[in-house]
């Protein structure tokens, strides 16, 4: 029998490991995805912008098409989990910014002096808290008039 992979399947084979980070980036896309509904023409792009580089970036590669080599995904490093997403040929950007709870949350569960096991719990842990949260408590979104070029 032939299974399809989910979404979030797909995202974690592409990234290689399981971790909070590509939870929250999961999370970042799948909200984005929403938001922006369908592609508003054939040749429009969906372009991302984020404001940090994290593991979050390959689920906007793999879920919105954002990619690297297309150059329809725009990093400038602020150390801030900030995403904007826009369709090419609109006037809206869709900002999607992580709250800051969620991620003290995330860094109060690495510990240097933890075993191996005892981290992977806490790996774990990390991800269900990120894709159970409740939505307002996990980012704040904003329809910002304007666009993303590619660089
Ligand atoms: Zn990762």
């Amino acid at each position: 029998m032939c299974v399809e992979k989910t979404p979030w399947e797909l995202v974690i084979d592409f990234h290689g490991h399981t971790c909070p980070d590509i939870a929250l980036g999961y999370r970042v896309a799948q909200l984005a995805q929403r938001e922006m509904g369908i592609r508003p023409a054939p040749d429009s792009e969906c372009l991302v912008k984020a404001y940090t580089q994290s593991c979050a970036l390959d689920a906007v590669q793999v879920l919105n098409k954002a990619t690297i080599g297309r150059r329809a995904l725009i990093i400038e490093e602020t150390q801030h989990h900030i995403y904007q997403f826009h369709f090419t040929g609109t006037q809206e950007i869709h900002q999607f910014t992580v709250s800051s709870d969620v991620l003290d949350h995330l860094k109060a569960l690495q510990h240097p002096d933890l075993s191996p096991r005892e981290r992977q719990n806490k790996v774990l842990e990390g991800v269900q808290y990120v894709l159970t949260l409740e939505e307002s408590a996990f980012c704040q979104y904003d329809k910002i008039p304007g666009e993303l070029r590619k660089l």
